[in-house]
């Protein structure tokens, strides 16, 4: 179908051969440097196995756990302890963008608020004069979840709670932020996210044919 919609135009002007093959080449290809999307798992690659960070697991460390270059560099420093332990409670958030991690409450789906819980089980244990949390938690009943929607955040896997569309962690880190810039908008938050995760995908420079290089 390409191919005839290409030739039927050569008959009123004369078209170069690049130009023709320009016009089968899908669209987001016809760049010198594409950048694939998280969403493009083959081109990619797999995510940071560290649940919320948005960055390409581009280091793999055992089986289906690849990890960003950042968390790569973090896990060294804890001496490279047993890798599926150490994404569920040793990764920290990297600086450059708020990580979310799991309430601590029996069960919960939901994010973190304050103090390892969510926000409405961090409501519940202030209201009970904050008693030693683990154990609190341990016993803590199910707070109300949203099923279908997940936090608009790129990367980020949690529920989405409240009329912004994030998770609990990323409403809190998004209202923090608009205590220093008024203006700030919900739309520039997950921008910046996206700037984040795009800085860390590979980049395919296209401009030297037969010699596609992976930066
Ligand atoms: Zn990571
Ligand atoms: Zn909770
Ligand atoms: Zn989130």
């Amino acid at each position: 179908m390409t191919a005839l919609t290409a030739l039927a135009s050569t008959t009123t002007e004369s078209r170069s051969w690049s130009a023709l093959l320009q016009d089968a080449i899908r669209p987001e290809f016809r760049v010198d440097v594409y950048v694939p999307q998280a969403s493009d798992r083959v081109l990619f690659g797999a995510l940071c196995a560290v649940s919320g960070c948005p960055g390409r697991g581009a280091h793999h460390v055992k089986r289906d756990h690849h990890l960003c270059i950042s968390h790569t560099k973090q896990w060294r420093k804890d001496a490279l302890p047993d890798v599926e332990q150490w994404v569920r409670t040793g990764a920290r958030p990297l600086k450059t963008l708020k990580l979310a991690v799991r309430c601590c409450a029996r069960g919960c789906p939901r994010s973190v608020y304050q103090h390892a819980l969510c926000y409405p089980h961090y409501g519940r244990w202030n209201l009970a004069e904050r008693p030693p949390r683990a154990a609190w938690a341990a016993a803590a009943d199910a707070v109300s979840v949203s099923k279908e929607d997940r936090c608009r955040l790129p990367g980020c896997r949690f529920p989405a709670m409240g009329r912004r569309g994030f998770c609990d962690t990323h409403n809190a880190h998004f209202a923090s932020g608009r205590k220093m810039d008024r203006a700030a908008t919900a739309q520039e938050y997950v921008d910046r996210a996206a700037r984040v995760k795009l800085s860390s995908a590979p980049r395919y420079d296209v401009r030297r044919p037969g010699r596609v290089a992976r930066a």
